[in-house]
């Protein structure tokens, strides 16, 4: 097993020097930096691993922050984008988008149009302009916590119960909240955001009770990846459902996580609870640059109507059209296989955390789902929201884990996604790697 902490990584230390004279900061994205660690810069990829320019092999839990289900190399994929390209590589309306929008509207039975974006950021604001022009309403009711991309008006943010509405500030001992919190916002950004808890029922209830009157939408993750993985309670989706459609609340579930994921048909089809509208990302693209936002007709009207306004230069771009195409082509065969090995290979994955975890005495629980799992330190059963988080989760412990598997060749993000080329070797060295983070942390504890 390596441990980066111990090699000499003298070429891709030269490598971030270079970038660093010419790249801000020497990397691609704030939140791609891991704390006390130089970025690592790929060289090239087998399988489920990659190597550094020093030649080091990394088991790849990160897959590229959540985009490469179908793993780096699959041929099939491959011959979808090049099929495409061959055509010309026009960044105009083809066959081929169509293709795309008909291909999700199989997958996700209640969508009716869609839009193309390039980004998950993008494609969340969009959705709001949605909600927005067809209530006629104007705040965002979103989650303490929840991460909808990087843009100023739905990044971040906090609240108090008494006064729901957003404001920019750091709250103390919240790493989620400071990590999301950004110098150079427009003054009045979140000021159109309002912030409850996940999972708490009676504070929408209270609040659309209040406001509905003037709240647009609700967006949120239908199982928050981004918040140690909390799952919804039993019946929360469905009286978020019915509360929406009594205050005429447009529901977005953002599925750029979850999205041909947690199930073809998403949250949707895993929950049998239907939103409004949806935003999906990442893995859509198999890891190309490609979001879509949709819903009900009625709903995109706006966008019909060319009264609500989408427009983008590269917005359905054919290449990642294509790859929408074939990834869920390559998805629905044979009986969806592939997302049934990725979520055997997450449980067998999850399962393996726990085991370790009992034997060296660490208070350790799974959360999320098998195509996402996040490991949370607390001696409670389930995390249910950020409060709870904030009271019950060992943060500390939570990024030291995540840092030292970085360090033992274990590429994560906190949390774990499995690919269609990970193999059952590959977890067994991600468990024994844990193995090794347990061990040390016992001895702290
Ligand atoms: N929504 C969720 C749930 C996300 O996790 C992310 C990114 O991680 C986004 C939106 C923003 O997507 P992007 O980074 O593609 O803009």
């Amino acid at each position: 097993m390596i441990d980066l902490e111990l090699l000499e990584r003298v070429k891709n230390d030269a490598l971030y020097d270079r970038a660093f004279q010419c790249i801000a900061g020497g990397m691609l994205s704030n939140y791609k930096h891991k704390e006390g660690d130089k970025p690592t810069f790929i060289a090239r990829t087998e399988g489920a691993h990659f190597y550094d320019f020093d030649g080091n092999k990394y088991y790849d839990f990160c897959i590229n922050y959540g985009p490469s289900v179908l793993g780096r190399h699959n041929e099939r994929f491959r011959k979808f984008l090049m099929d495409e390209l061959e055509k010309g590589y026009t960044p105009d309306l083809k066959e081929i988008q169509i293709e795309a929008a008909e291909a999700i509207k199989k997958c996700v039975k209640g969508i009716d149009l869609i839009r193309f974006a390039l980004c998950g950021s993008e494609a969340d604001m969009m959705a709001v302009r949605v909600a927005r022009g067809y209530t006629g309403k104007n705040y965002v009711v979103k989650f303490a916590g929840h991460y909808h991309g990087a843009f100023d008006f739905i990044l971040g943010g906090t609240s108090t119960p008494e006064n729901p509405v957003a404001v920019d500030e750091e709250r103390e001992g919240d790493i989620y909240n400071s990590i999301t919190n950004t110098i150079g916002r427009g003054k009045h950004a979140l000021m159109d955001t309002m912030i409850i808890e996940f999972n708490d029922l009676p504070a929408m209830e209270k609040l659309f009770e209040e406001r509905g009157d003037e709240i647009a939408c609700v967006l949120f993750e239908p199982i928050p990846v981004n918040i140690y993985g909390c799952v919804p309670e039993p019946g929360y989706l469905e009286g978020v459902r019915e509360l929406c459609t009594k205050h005429n609340v447009v529901l977005i579930f953002d599925e750029v996580i979850t999205g041909f994921r947690l199930a073809l048909g998403g949250a949707e089809e895993y929950f049998g609870v239907t939103p409004d509208l949806w935003t999906f990302s990442k893995a859509i693209g198999g890891g190309f640059p490609v979001a879509i936002f949709g819903g009900k007709k009625e709903i995109m009207e706006g966008i019909v109507e060319c009264k609500t306004l989408s427009a983008g230069t590269f917005q359905g771009h054919p290449l990642c059209s294509a790859a929408i195409v074939g990834l869920t082509t390559i998805l629905a065969e044979n009986d969806g296989a592939i997302l049934k090995k990725i979520n055997r290979l997450g449980n067998m994955l999850a399962e393996g955390f726990l085991e370790r975890a009992k034997a060296h005495n660490i208070p350790l629980i799974v959360q999320g789902f098998p195509g996402a799992i996040v490991p949370v330190f607390t001696t409670k059963d389930k995390i249910i929201n950020n409060a709870d988080a904030l009271e019950n989760c060992d943060q500390v412990i939570y990024f030291y884990f995540s840092t030292r598997m970085n360090q033992l060749g274990v590429y994560n993000l906190q949390r774990y996604s499995c690919c269609d080329e990970h193999t059952e070797d590959d977890i067994q060295y991600a468990i024994e790697a844990a193995d090794k983070v347990f061990e040390e942390l016992e001895m702290f504890m």
